[in-house]
């Protein structure tokens, strides 16, 4: 079912992203050798506590954390655990709150130096595509106009394995609406895009095959060949000509830089 939102919740809904957006900056603050999932976890729930808010992930359907934390070959839905991060770990981080009724979601990847070139492209690539993606999030374009845009620069252009069995999805005030929102498809195929519509666009990239299955956790997807995985995620409004970005990875990139101990990822466009 898609809900088409007014601009008010649309406001509200911009309000839970940036909670979760400080709440991930919180996190590169913080990230680093020796560090765990678990201290990380606690540091990101306080923030969205601190706003006035709820942690979004924790108890839905079950989910027993704050934040999603999928290390190296684990794509997403990793549980914060007491294993230490290391040097060279690709950490995945999924954020998500409740303000006013709505929800918020986010997500970004960090690689812990010193990474590989192979890793630093994949996190590049897979960052770019949601810039892409987003970029498509236009009235009168289809959900398929943006699945192709991260598709083809993912998979046909870099070589990477997109993930077919977990998708983008409408948000507001439920963590998971309609439409879904792959990142394959067809040009002009699917849903039409219309003013109101929210969508969050998360490009799940995997090194080597698209392939995934899931841990015995019952939670954590990992790839199939153990080759790591990057997500990006941003919430979006549709907008006439260009996307409304509602959540911001604007102090996340600035805590990168100030942290010695995270890989900053340039960003193409
Ligand atoms: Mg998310
Ligand atoms: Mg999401």
């Amino acid at each position: 079912m898609i809900y088409y939102k007014s601009t008010e919740e649309i406001e509200l809904i911009r309000q839970s992203c940036l909670i979760v957006s400080a709440a991930l900056a919180r996190v590169a603050e913080l990230l680093k050798p020796g560090v765990t999932g678990l201290a990380i976890d606690a540091a990101a729930e306080q923030v969205i506590r601190d706003h006035g808010a709820v942690p979004g992930f924790k108890g839905h359907n079950g989910f027993p954390a704050t934040l999603c934390i999928s290390r190296n070959e684990c794509v997403v839905h990793g549980i914060p655990d007491e294993v230490p991060f290391r040097e060279g770990d690709v950490v995945s981080v999924d954020c998500g709150s409740i303000k006013d009724h709505f929800y918020g979601d986010s997500a970004y990847t960090f690689a812990i130096v010193e990474v590989s070139k192979e890793i630093v492209q994949l996190l590049q690539v897979t960052n770019d595509s949601l810039y892409l993606g987003i970029s498509q999030a236009i009235e009168g374009n289809r959900i398929g106009d943006i699945g192709f845009a991260v598709q083809e620069y993912c998979e046909r252009r870099n070589g990477y394995g997109v993930v077919r069995e977990l998708v983008g999805h409408g948000i507001g005030r439920k963590l998971h609406e309609g439409p879904e929102v792959p990142n394959y498809g067809r040009r002009g195929a699917g849903a039409k895009l219309k003013i109101g519509m929210v969508i969050a666009i998360e490009p799940m990239i995997n090194l080597g095959v698209k392939h995934v299955m899931q841990s015995n956790d019952g939670w954590t997807i990992l790839t199939k060949d153990r080759m790591p995985s990057a997500h990006f995620e941003h919430t979006v409004a549709i907008g006439k000509e260009k996307a409304d970005i509602l959540s911001d990875h604007t102090a996340i990139e600035v805590a990168i830089k100030n942290n010695k101990d995270l890989k900053e990822i340039s960003k193409k466009n």
